[in-house]
């Protein structure tokens, strides 16, 4: 099937993941994708923010009507004109220091009051996932890829099983990469090894070195075996070429690094090269060496590694 040409829109950004739900209050049902309109019913999606803000809303109108209606009674009943008194003005202290207490704790109070219909709707909230998860799937079937993946994004935020990782890879896999697009990769990274998601990984590398993190270069030396098995010793090559993007990286993969050097392009070994020539106080153990004798094989006649290969020179005579 040849690749689709998509465009993903950009993933909204929220500070805390629960801003993300909605709900539809018609179908009782919740939902963590972008729709504004329940895909059901068509009604307005109401956001959980504004769902607890409704509530707490509702609580504190009660409160403040229960308590006035005991201020009203102290004042009905009162016996004497003296307690009438007494009892409206201990009434009007006790709705200032009501009014005051809440307005200071609104903030603590609006999370409380999350945290407990969170809690009570957890239920509610899984089976909304499933019905939105049911969605991408249908999207999948229909082919329209896009809409599938922003779907499982959205979900990617609230569950990080393996099984909805390799989802989203898969519809990657079927679409067209490119720089442009807003792409993920460490997040997608699953706990064994999947030959969809280094397919996935590949073609990543191939547009945005960017993304390749410790965390990713660790799992293709981790995977090694079946990798090579699956996309050939270039894959590995290609990996510990990405690897000489940051100091930090060297350093930690150097083994992995020195064991492709043979491999790396031109301009990997040079930048290999610089790096070492602009860190004299880093201790490269073996990596150094094997990269002069690289350059030393193969580039000695190179003007680009002119000043690397002088350098050598020198040691050597001086030796
Ligand atoms: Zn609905």
């Amino acid at each position: 099937m040849a690749k689709q040409a998509v465009q993903l829109s950009k993933k909204k950004r929220t500070k805390y993941r629960f801003q993300k739900l909605k709900m539809c209050k018609k179908c009782n049902r919740y939902s963590v994708l972008k729709d504004k309109i329940c895909p059901t019913c068509g009604t307005n999606l109401v956001g959980i923010e504004s769902l607890v803000k409704s509530i707490l809303k509702k609580r504190l109108t009660t409160e403040a009507i229960r308590i006035l209606i005991v201020v009203c009674l102290g004042i009905v009943f009162a016996p004497t004109i003296k307690t009438m008194y007494y009892s409206l003005i201990a009434g009007i202290i006790f709705c200032i220091s009501y009014v005051a207490l809440t307005s200071l704790f609104m903030k603590s109070e609006y999370f409380h009051q999350m945290k407990k219909l969170l809690r009570a709707d957890f239920r509610k909230i899984q089976a909304g996932i499933q019905y939105d998860s049911d969605l991408a799937k249908a999207d999948v079937k229909e082919e329209r890829l896009a809409a599938a993946y922003e779907k499982l994004r959205e979900i990617g935020d609230f569950i990080s099983t393996d099984r909805l990782k390799v989802r989203r890879v898969m519809v990657l896999n079927d679409i067209a990469l490119r720089s442009d697009m807003e792409l993920e990769l460490e997040g997608l990274i699953p706990s064994s090894y999947d030959k969809d998601f280094v397919k996935y990984a590949l073609e990543v590398l191939k547009i945005n070195r960017m993304l390749i993190t410790k965390k990713c270069i660790a799992y293709f030396i981790h995977y090694r075996d079946a990798i090579v098995i699956d996309f050939g010793m270039d894959s590995l090559v290609s990996v510990a070429g990405t690897a000489l993007r940051m100091k930090l990286y060297i350093l930690e993969f150097s083994t992995f690094i020195e064991e492709f050097l043979d491999y790396f392009p031109k301009e990997r070994v040079l930048r290999l090269c610089s790096i070492i020539h602009a860190n004299p106080e880093v201790e490269w153990g073996g990596l150094k060496e094997k990269t002069m004798r690289v350059v030393a094989k193969k580039y000695h006649y190179d003007p680009d590694f002119k000043s690397f290969t002088i350098e050598r020179e020198r040691v050597i005579s001086h030796v």
